[in-house]
This record gives structure tokens, sequence and C-alpha cells, in this order.
């Protein structure tokens, strides 16, 4: 049912948390296509997000809390 409702609402990867090293676990800005976050699993390896913005071009990214 969850993941129904996913699909339904238009999340594009909803088995992220699966799938390791799987590009979809990053976010990428879609500004300048530089990684904002960097994760494995449920962990944050990089963070290049300041204030909601990416760090190297301030192209707000919505929808990102960490
Ligand atoms: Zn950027």
């Amino acid at each position: 049912m969850a993941r129904k409702v996913a699909l339904d609402t238009g999340l594009h990867f909803p088995y992220v948390g699966n799938v390791p090293g799987h590009e979809g676990e990053n976010t990428y800005c879609p500004h300048c296509k530089n990684i904002v976050i960097r994760r494995a699993g449920f962990s944050i390896l990089e963070n290049h997000l300041k204030d909601g913005k990416c760090t190297d071009c301030d192209q707000p990214i919505p929808g990102i809390w960490v």
C-alpha cells in the first residue's frame, strides 16, 4: 500500500534505501549538476547544501532537509 502511494505521488526512487551505491541515493543540483547530498543508506557522507541552497551556485534545492 505504501509503495503504491509512493508511486502514485511521483516519487522516482521508492526503493532507494535498498540499493547501496545506486546513484538514486544521491541528490544532484538541477542547475550545476554537482552532487549536493551523497548518501549511503541513511547516512549522509557529503553535504554541499547550505540554507537549502547548492553551495556551488546558490540554486535552491527544494524538498531536502538534513
Ligand atoms: Zn549548484
